[in-house]
């Protein structure tokens, strides 16, 4: 559907369209589900855009038509199972060799990371952090599903392990140096997360809706009572102020102005709105509200997920602490 490299220029298999028009997208995709949605991020923000914007023009050759085309699945391994909130604590490193990498760690709650092709890993080098390209299949790569999750249950979220994987040196990203690439492809992620959750958000509301209408108690429609009815405009309100925030964050992004405290901003709050009003809509159609014949907490479910990943809301929170005061907060 076009949905892969929506940003990336079509010479390289993009679409070339805005960031707006990319942002419009995620929130059709998450209006349908968070994992669906999650899947189109990874590739589209964690694993095209650093190739693009940190690969060399052999790497986006070679990875970027396959990816667009959905030939090629992506995913991107920066989180480590005892380093999240502060993915400068990796303990992955990455020990040069004739030729190439040594890659060894482990990544944790990957994305994609059963069902990729390609995995994009940040590891520690003597010369600080870099981005590498790990091919599905080299010795010592080893990708493990995560199981048990109630939460992006339509989502593959997997354990990467590296064990003397050793890859050539044309699979290192050579413009991505520091953790400043890292958090530059985290940047993109979140600005579709803050539209995504804005979709979500949406169909919870539809369905609460609709349901007031239609379900009956004390002789009228639950949709006529005050209390049914300040739940349904909170949520109206909500989905509101968020929707104009993308709208101009996107319009910001096109002109090249977004910063990342104006994307922390939009993530933080539209996720945090999003999942109160999941909340709130469950509790309109109240015990159907359990079930899986309607969608409402599968998306709340979800929604904790998003509400955690790409940086929790307190780590959001911070970012816009320390952009507003000048003094961070984080340890
Ligand atoms: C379904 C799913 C998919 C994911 N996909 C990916 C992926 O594709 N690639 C990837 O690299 N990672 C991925 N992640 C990992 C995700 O980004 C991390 O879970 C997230 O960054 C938080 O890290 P943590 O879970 O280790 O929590 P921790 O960092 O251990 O945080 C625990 C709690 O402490 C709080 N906290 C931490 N530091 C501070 C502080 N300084 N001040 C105040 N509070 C603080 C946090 O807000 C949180 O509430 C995924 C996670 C999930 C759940």
């Amino acid at each position: 559907m076009g949905l892969f490299g929506i940003t990336i220029p079509e010479e390289y298999g993009g679409a070339g369209m805005s960031y707006f028009i990319y942002g419009l997208a995620m929130q059709e995709l998450e209006r349908g589900d968070s994992g669906l949605r999650s899947m189109a991020s990874v590739q589209n923000s964690l694993v095209m855009y650093p190739i693009f914007r940190y690969g060399s023009e052999e790497q986006k050759k070679k990875w970027l038509p396959l990816l667009a085309s959905g030939e090629k699945i992506g995913c991107y391994g920066l989180t480590e199972p005892d380093h999240g909130s502060d993915p400068g604590g990796m303990e992955t490193k990455a020990e040069k060799i004739n030729g190439g990498w040594r890659l060894n760690g482990t990544k944790m709650w990957i994305t994609n990371g059963t069902i990729a092709d390609v995995a994009v890993v940040w590891a520690k080098t003597e010369q600080g952090i870099r981005g590498f390209l790990v091919e599905k299949g080299t010795p010592g790569f080893t990708a493990n599903k995560v199981k048990g999750k109630f939460s992006l249950r339509a989502s593959d979220t997997g354990e990467l392990v590296f064990d003397d994987c050793e890859i050539p040196e044309e699979n290192q990203l050579p413009l991505a140096q520091g953790l400043r690439a890292p958090l530059s492809c985290l940047n993109e992620a979140r600005y579709g997360i803050a539209w995504g959750a804005m979709g979500a958000a949406m169909a919870c509301y539809e369905e609460a809706l609709d349901y007031a209408k239609n379900r009956k108690q004390f002789g009228k429609p639950i949709a006529g009572f005050q209390l049914v009815q300040e739940k349904l405009v909170e949520m109206l309100n909500e989905i509101t102020k968020g929707t104009l925030l993308n709208f101009q964050v996107g319009r910001l992004k096109d002109q090249g102005k977004a910063k990342f405290y104006h994307i922390s901003l939009a993530k933080r709050n539209n996720v945090f709105h999003a999942l109160q009003i999941a909340r709130s809509a469950r509790s309109i159609l109240a015990a159907n509200g359990i079930t899986d014949e309607y969608q409402t907490i599968r998306h709340m479910m979800n929604l904790e997920s998003v509400f955690t990943y790409e940086g929790t809301h307190d780590i959001h929170t911070l970012i816009v602490g320390e952009s507003i005061t000048g003094i961070g907060a984080f340890r």
